[in-house]
């Protein structure tokens, strides 16, 4: 037996997210249903402005609604730093722990062969433009310890200027652990105790 097709439809789209199975989707669905209609029309208005609103940084490529971002607009940063993440939410994360003031590139995702994404889906001309116009000097890679975080390491490290120093977080983070999920002060000596690459 089957719910009512609108609700279906939803616990289908709910359950697309990150981390929510079926029963957390029906879950959402029915507490929605027990909302007042202003509260749903709201949340509907914020979903739908959500792709007009936000769009990626020219510069840094991260997620934004002014263009470039507030970093990349920032004249007190370091600008010869540059941190290379995955994603915004990792960004933040190195952002909260307040040992980093230089600059960000936001890959977007990583290199991963067996998923069909390869080096050409990534805005890798963009960030090596971004180091050569900006003179970049030192490189912190924050890419997650995984294979795909490996992987592209070791690919975008073949392109890089020789006078670039690059340094990448210090394995202090559990092998295959995703940075936005890191504890803040184990993010923080990380940082710290960066390794030369
Ligand atoms: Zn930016």
């Amino acid at each position: 037996m089957n719910y009512p097709e609108s609700i279906e439809k939803l616990i289908k789209a709910f359950s697309q997210l990150p981390s929510v199975g079926p029963k957390t989707a029906e879950r959402y669905v029915f507490s929605l249903l027990h909302s007042p209609k202003e509260e749903l029309l709201s949340l509907s208005e914020n979903i739908k402005n959500l792709k007009d609103n936000i769009k990626n940084c020219s510069i840094c490529n991260t997620f934004t609604e002014k263009d470039p971002c507030y970093i990349c607009q920032d004249k007190r940063r370091d600008t010869k730093q540059i941190c290379l993440v995955e994603n915004t939410q990792d960004l933040w994360a190195i952002e909260e722990t307040k040992q980093f003031s230089g600059k960000y590139f936001v890959l977007g995702k990583l290199i991963d062969p067996i998923s069909n994404i390869n080096p050409q889906d990534l805005p890798i001309k963009q960030f090596l433009n971004l180091i050569k116009n900006e003179n970049i000097t030192e490189l912190i890679v924050a890419l997650n310890f995984t294979i795909e975080g490996e992987g592209t390491t070791l690919y975008l490290k073949k392109y890089l200027p020789e006078n670039v120093k690059v340094s990448r977080l210090a394995k202090g983070l559990p092998l295959g652990s995703d940075l936005e999920y890191a504890d803040s002060l184990t993010l923080k000596n990380a940082l710290k105790y960066r390794q030369d690459l």
